[in-house]
């Protein structure tokens, strides 16, 4: 007989042969402009730590108090024991940020994603969705089990067309897209959708996990980029990426939020977070209050190496935000470019099938507020000396 698992092994292989095998990059030190991973200093432009926090002397600080104050774990989930006076503050602290009633946070954006959508709709509503969403509103659709509604990319007339079949079906309609999609980096078309959902009762929700901190008044995200305060019924965001710590929320109603503490899975059944991750996150928001040059120095930067990668001649697609895409078309030449990348001194992902379209593989760059211009100069010139040798470049 046979090991029971061995159809995984069988899959490994193929993989292996297929050049679609993933080895984990190590990181040996901290996450920051340049780190060191798997023994070599490398600039980094593969982390989502767009303000540069992740080691921030504020957020360590706060964070260190916290492990003395209230040791490292908060003990149980939220709804028996878990609930720290610091939870409270950082929810309350995020939903005067994002100017709504309330906020809850949760272990992670996808737990935020996953929990919320499958708890707030069941089997006889209806979903539409982008189809570009990202996994965790896909896996909170699935959640759900709400009919499943897809529509092109950003097609807001395709969307509304949807919603107008359903006018007259019942159930409850869900319209929600990402506010920054995360491997193209371009903005939703959140002005169309909000009206479409307006227009035909829909609840609308926005995923602005790449777009807090970077988008917006001090980045409070794509609803304060369009001006759309209180029409966006059901918020997303994530502590994990330009906070520079860990977490999800949903910011919204009173009424959501309490429905979510009541219904939603990962609040309900997962333990909540140390202490010294909500004081991090909490300290993150005086950050961004206090740092706008954080933000400036982002958006710099990123204009910067965009059009140094565009004048060498590389294809950036559609971005408009720091995620800047490096299309090269076949998953192998992204990996394989992805490693002369590493090999001269920079980290840039590749990226293939089924992550993004096929024929459509790239290397993901994202620049951070902390890259210095010696830095990025030096990255455009390792990315034009490897183009030119793999031929990507003429
Ligand atoms: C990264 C991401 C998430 C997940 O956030 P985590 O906090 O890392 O779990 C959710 N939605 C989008 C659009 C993301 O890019």
């Amino acid at each position: 007989m046979s090991h029971p698992l061995s159809y995984l092994h069988d899959q490994l292989e193929q993989w292996r042969a297929e050049g679609a095998y993933q080895r984990l990059r190590i990181l040996e030190s901290a996450s920051a402009a340049e780190s060191r991973f798997d023994g070599k200093q490398v600039i980094n432009l593969a982390s989502n730590n767009y303000l540069g926090l992740t080691t921030h002397p504020k957020l360590r600080e706060a964070a260190i108090q916290a492990v003395k104050d209230f040791g490292v774990g908060s003990g149980a989930v939220r709804t028996i024991s878990g609930t720290m006076r610091i939870h409270m503050q950082l929810e309350e602290r995020i939903a005067a940020f994002k100017n709504v009633e309330a906020c809850v946070v949760f272990q992670s954006g996808f737990a935020a994603n996953a929990g919320t959508v499958s708890a707030i709709l069941g089997p006889d509503d209806h979903i539409v969705s982008d189809e570009l969403n990202h996994a965790s509103i896909i896996d909170g659709c699935r959640l759900s089990r709400a009919k499943i509604h897809v529509f092109p990319h950003k097609d807001v007339a395709a969307a509304e067309k949807i919603l107008a079949e359903l006018d007259n079906v019942p159930g409850h309609k869900l319209l929600v897209s990402d506010g920054v999609f995360s491997m193209d980096g371009d903005i939703g078309a959140l002005p169309g959708l909000v009206e479409a959902a307006e227009k035909h009762g829909a609840i609308m929700m926005v995923d602005d996990a790449h777009s807090s901190g970077v988008l917006g008044r001090q980045g409070r995200g794509t609803i304060d980029h369009f001006g759309l305060h209180g029409r966006v019924q059901v918020q997303v965001g994530t502590l994990s990426k330009a906070i520079g710590v860990l977490g999800g929320y949903v910011c919204g109603s009173r009424d959501l939020i309490d429905f979510l503490y009541h219904r939603a899975r990962p609040f309900l059944f997962s333990t909540s977070h140390p202490p010294a991750v909500a004081a991090a996150c909490l300290a993150a928001f005086d950050v961004l209050e206090q740092e706008p040059q954080r933000m400036e120095n982002l958006w710099e930067n990123t204009k910067y190496f965009k059009q140094g990668l565009t004048s060498a001649g590389f294809n950036t697609g559609i971005s408009e935000t720091p995620i800047t895409p490096v299309i090269v078309g076949e998953a192998k030449v992204a990996h394989g470019l992805s490693r002369e990348l590493f090999a001269a001194g920079v980290l840039a992902t590749g990226i293939g099938f089924p992550t993004v379209a096929k024929g459509k593989a790239r290397v993901r760059t994202i620049v951070t507020a902390t890259h210095t211009k010696p830095e990025l100069d030096q990255a455009l010139e390792v990315f034009q000396k490897v183009g030119k040798k793999m031929g990507i470049l003429v």
